[in-house]
């Protein structure tokens, strides 16, 4: 039961301080997107980190051969604007920042866990109250299953910006 919400709260959601409601399948607050991450958008997240990722990569080689045109390959008559290097240096920060969450979020899909539950566990077993053994698989089905809870039904659209058809309404887990 919600305290703030008076509502019945379904296992693995939990009430969002910051937005001010319960959340299904809750995952993380994410600043940047001033918004929860949980049942209903979670897919939109991970296609954002990965297609992010792989734009910035893409941008990030595209300054590399500029650069390594102006320095190499020299032509006087070329010069390299000061914002070029600003872009370079912002552009890899968030790249690398965005691989960082890609990568952990595609642990969390293949094992089922919500970066929440993860959490959780991570923190107790920093403590040494919980050992490696302890690690949540309570959700754990096979990996094709557990992608599917997430990113839909039909494998074809996983990677497609569009709402996912899910067999679960996220109330009930087992
Ligand atoms: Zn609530």
């Amino acid at each position: 039961m919600c305290e703030t919400c008076k509502v019945h709260r379904p296992p693995r959601s939990t009430h969002c301080k910051r937005l001010g409601k319960c959340v299904l399948r809750f995952d993380h607050y994410c600043p940047y997107t001033s918004n929860a991450i949980g049942f209903y958008n979670h897919k939109f997240f991970i296609l954002l980190v990965t297609y992010g990722s792989i734009a910035m990569t893409m941008v990030e080689i595209n300054l590399c051969c500029i650069f390594y045109d102006y320095y190499f390959h020299s032509a006087p008559e070329k010069t390299i604007h000061w914002s070029l290097w600003y872009l370079l240096f912002q552009n890899g920060f968030f790249c690398f920042m965005c691989y960082f969450l890609v990568a952990i979020q595609q642990f969390l899909l293949f094992n089922n866990l919500t970066f929440k539950e993860f959490h959780l566990w991570w923190r107790e077993w920093h403590k040494g109250k919980k050992k490696v053994y302890d690690f949540p698989r309570k959700f754990y089905k096979t990996i094709y299953i557990n992608i599917q809870q997430v990113m839909g039904d039909d494998y074809l659209v996983w990677g497609c910006p569009w709402k996912n058809v899910l067999s679960n309404d996220g109330h009930y887990w087992e």
